[in-house]
């Protein structure tokens, strides 16, 4: 078999070991395992990379531990608004959807966005009609709801403070998902799903689903999914520098990322990381908060899982 490879990540913040328990940590652990399998058993089956990410961001998005889908944080307005996006490296196609609400699978409408429409970007009221005409799974306000997300909106409500939400409390800590692909074929493909950040307001909208600064993919470097506190991801337009730097800059995938993450993100002051793989199928998660959820998998049948620095 040709190589394949997938990494995927619950988010970047916070993350102290002193401050997770036991259960909890076995928690997040068997959830990103199971997204890991579902993806890598996707492309190990003959799937393209665009359906491995799907299928391990669907299972993240259905997890209540992760800020996308069931599980997303509240806005200032009591609202959960979801932004997501997806792209794929041989054509460089892409779909991406913002401030949307209600709808079960986000990342699943956006790959609809890049499929079955003639647009990349929709948001708030269209892109739900769209999702609609698309005969997408939409959820109840309940489904949405978490006990543990609405004490991390009450800690910051009414006050101007919008905060990552695995960097909020000491106990609680979820985050943004998002997954890299290689498959047989040789293809590259990306996507991010998230909630957002707590207590957002003025339809705040972070890099996630903006192609080049959350989510970036091209066969002739790598497919990149970023995390952190969107606005610096935007201004250093990061997936994009990642690509780029190898692209024009003759980087290898480890070093380029490692530049952006830990020089240039962090001149602009953004903390986060991000998870990439290249055409041969090497893996990065670099990151430069206390930790990133994460998981990859390559050909060689290598398995990381792991949370802290
Ligand atoms: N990057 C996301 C945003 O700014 C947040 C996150 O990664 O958790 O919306």
């Amino acid at each position: 078999m040709k190589k394949i490879s997938i990494a995927i990540h619950g988010g970047a913040g916070t993350l102290l070991k002193e401050h997770m328990s036991a259960t909890k940590e076995r928690e997040y652990q068997l959830n990103l395992e199971k997204a890991l399998t579902a993806g890598y058993n996707a492309l190990a089956t003959g799937g393209s990379s665009l359906d491995a990410v799907e299928i391990a961001i669907i299972e993240l998005e259905n997890s209540p531990l992760f800020n996308a889908g069931k599980g997303s944080v509240f806005t200032a307005e009591g609202t959960h608004e979801m932004d997501a996006s997806i792209m794929e490296g041989k054509e460089r196609q892409a779909g991406a959807v913002s401030m949307i609400s209600g709808v079960k699978n986000p990342i699943a409408l956006a790959r609809l966005v890049m499929e079955k429409s003639e647009h990349v970007f929709l948001a708030g009221a269209g892109a739900e009609a769209f999702a609609r005409s698309m005969d997408c799974s939409f959820e109840s306000k309940d489904y949405f709801f978490d006990e543990l997300r609405y004490q991390q909106w009450q800690e910051v409500k009414g006050t101007d403070q919008i905060k990552l939400d695995h960097s909020i409390s000491k106990e609680n800590k979820f985050g943004t998902v998002g997954a890299v692909a290689l498959d047989q074929y040789g293809n590259l493909a990306a996507a991010t799903s998230t909630g957002g950040m707590t207590n957002k307001k003025f339809g705040r909208v972070g890099d996630s689903p903006m192609i080049g600064a959350g989510t970036y993919a091209n066969n002739a470097t790598c497919a990149v999914s970023c995390t952190g506190s969107g606005e610096f991801f935007i201004r250093g337009v990061v997936a994009y520098d990642v690509s780029c730097l190898m692209e024009y800059g003759g980087m290898s995938l480890e070093k380029a990322c490692a530049l952006v993450v830990h020089e240039r993100l962090l001149k602009l002051g953004g903390d986060g990381g991000l998870i990439a793989v290249d055409v041969a199928g090497n893996t990065s998660m670099t990151f430069n908060t206390d930790g990133m959820y994460r998981a990859s998998m390559n050909a060689n049948g290598e398995k990381i899982i792991a949370i802290y620095k």
